[in-house]
């Protein structure tokens, strides 16, 4: 089923990402992980890409296992950075011999242990190349891309941002996820000025439920979003207790969606960091409006 399909449809919903093992030893735990997220029937499951194509395979086996054993919606991501037109034609055949029908299209950033390598035979600069490729070798995949409602950290200012991803939809991409954010109102900002900008596609807001106190610096560093100070007392607070931060943490992304819900938005997308405890703690906080 269509990623555009499904939000269609005006009822509230939730769908999860969850990320694949490094390598084959990890297979089980990870496999085990993702079935129980999946037993609790989300609208999709999304399932990460190691930038550089480390992870490739093991995407598409665990959206392959998650699609076949629980008929849950599927969508692959897959990057372009570091990557040749010939390997990225390869992961689009292998994606759609595994009838996969969503793929998010990610530039990927550069991987630490190829930093100041040649760049020579690279052939992708932006992820909106990789959404015309993918959109020319499988025209019936429903192309996703990133967007990033406190702007992207390469770009000068949110104009150029927007102008850039005004042509990523161009280019195919049907629906965008935001990156995570700790603060409602930026995301209603970032819609304000994405329909300003004649970004008419469905916007996916995308929730990361912090429940450790090491997470904390791990996500400011990797997204560079803003902390609320309401968000930065409960870790001062609940920091240093584990089983507290975590009811805290839960109860912090559980407040942010009912707050999208309640101002208009019906999909969420949640990063669930492989665990099924925290994201089956947020769908039972949300029964009653999702129906389950
Ligand atoms: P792009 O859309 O290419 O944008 C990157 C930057 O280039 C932006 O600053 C943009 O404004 C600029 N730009 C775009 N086009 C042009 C142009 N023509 N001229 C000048 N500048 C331009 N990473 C992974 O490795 N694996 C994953 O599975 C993964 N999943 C993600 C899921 C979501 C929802 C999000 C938000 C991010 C994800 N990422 C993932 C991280 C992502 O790869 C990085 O944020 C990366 O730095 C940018 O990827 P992009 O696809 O947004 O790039």
């Amino acid at each position: 089923m269509k990623i555009t399909d499904l939000l269609k449809d005006s009822k509230l919903s939730i769908s999860f990402e969850v990320f694949p093992p490094k390598d084959d030893t990890a297979f089980e735990s990870v496999r085990a992980a993702t079935e129980e997220i999946a037993r609790l029937c989300p609208s999709f499951v999304s399932v990460t890409y190691g930038a550089g194509g480390g992870t490739g395979r093991q995407t598409l086996k665990i959206a392959e296992n998650i699609k076949s054993k629980f008929g849950v919606p599927t969508l692959a991501h897959l990057t372009c950075v570091a990557s040749t037109r010939e390997t990225v034609a390869k992961r689009i055949e292998a994606i759609k011999a595994a009838g996969i029908g969503n793929v998010m299209a990610l530039r990927g950033d550069v991987p630490a242990g190829l930093a100041g390598a040649d760049t020579g035979s690279w052939d992708y600069k932006y992820a909106s190349e990789l959404v015309r490729d993918i959109k020319a070798a499988a025209p019936d995949i429903c192309i996703g891309g990133a967007c990033y409602p406190e702007i992207h950290p390469e770009s000068r200012n949110q104009h150029d941002d927007l102008a850039h991803l005004k042509e990523k939809v161009e280019a195919g991409c049907e629906f965008l996820t935001t990156q995570m954010f700790f603060d409602n109102n930026l995301l209603y900002n970032f819609l304000y000025k994405a329909l300003e900008a004649g970004i008419k596609v469905p916007v996916i807001p995308g929730i990361m439920p912090i429940t450790n106190a090491n997470q904390v610096e791990r996500a400011i560093k990797l997204s560079g979003s803003f902390m609320p100070q309401r968000f930065k007392s409960l870790v001062d607070r609940f920091g240093s207790d584990p089983a507290a931060m975590k009811q805290a943490g839960i109860a912090y992304a559980t407040d942010q969606i009912i707050d999208l819900f309640a101002n208009g938005i019906n999909h969420v997308h949640i990063y669930s960091m492989n665990k099924p405890d925290v994201a089956g703690s947020i769908q039972a906080n949300l029964s009653e409006m999702l129906g389950k």
